[in-house]
């Protein structure tokens, strides 16, 4: 037993090592691993919803929000490596305002991630909800910076003492 625990072990650590493979990830002082983006959420969140006439932030009865609303769809935003939150966001979001479900997944990396976006995208095929992909190109960069004031780039980067 002791043999197959190992051998679950060692699959398991392969497998989240050959998954972390496509992102890029930083560290915070007191040593947690995170996954950094050079431009927030909601930038592309913003970017794509002026491109679809959609109202950002929808609140729900049950005071979840849902990302962006449009005419026919409601629409979870996420990041390559939070493909598996996102589905469960958007099927809720799907019950809660009657639209149809839609994840937009953001592919920071398009070559390395799309496997994400093809893995969300059989799953909505199966359970009734669209998905599309968005990339760095719908921020309209200019030397590093994106239109949107509230983004990351656009603020002064905090350094801490080692
Ligand atoms: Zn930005």
């Amino acid at each position: 037993m002791k043999f197959m625990k190992r051998i679950f072990l060692l699959l398991f650590i392969l497998f989240v090592s050959v998954e972390s493979y496509a992102f890029e990830y930083g560290y915070t002082n007191n040593g947690f691993k995170y996954v950094k983006h050079k431009h927030s959420e909601s930038s592309y969140q913003h970017a794509w919803a002026k491109l679809h006439n959609g109202i950002e932030e929808y609140e729900n009865k049950d005071m979840t929000r849902v990302d962006c609303l449009t005419k026919t769809h409601a629409v979870e935003f996420d990041f390559a490596n939070k493909w598996a939150e996102s589905i469960g966001q958007c099927l809720h979001y799907q019950r809660m305002t009657g639209k149809r479900g839609m994840v937009v997944l953001i592919l920071e990396n398009p070559q390395k991630e799309m496997v994400y976006y093809n893995r969300v995208r059989e799953l909505g095929k199966i359970y009734n909800f669209d998905v599309e992909y968005i990339t760095p190109q719908i921020l309209n960069i200019k030397n590093g910076k994106c239109p949107y004031k509230d983004c990351k780039c656009n603020q002064k980067k905090i350094y801490y003492k080692k």
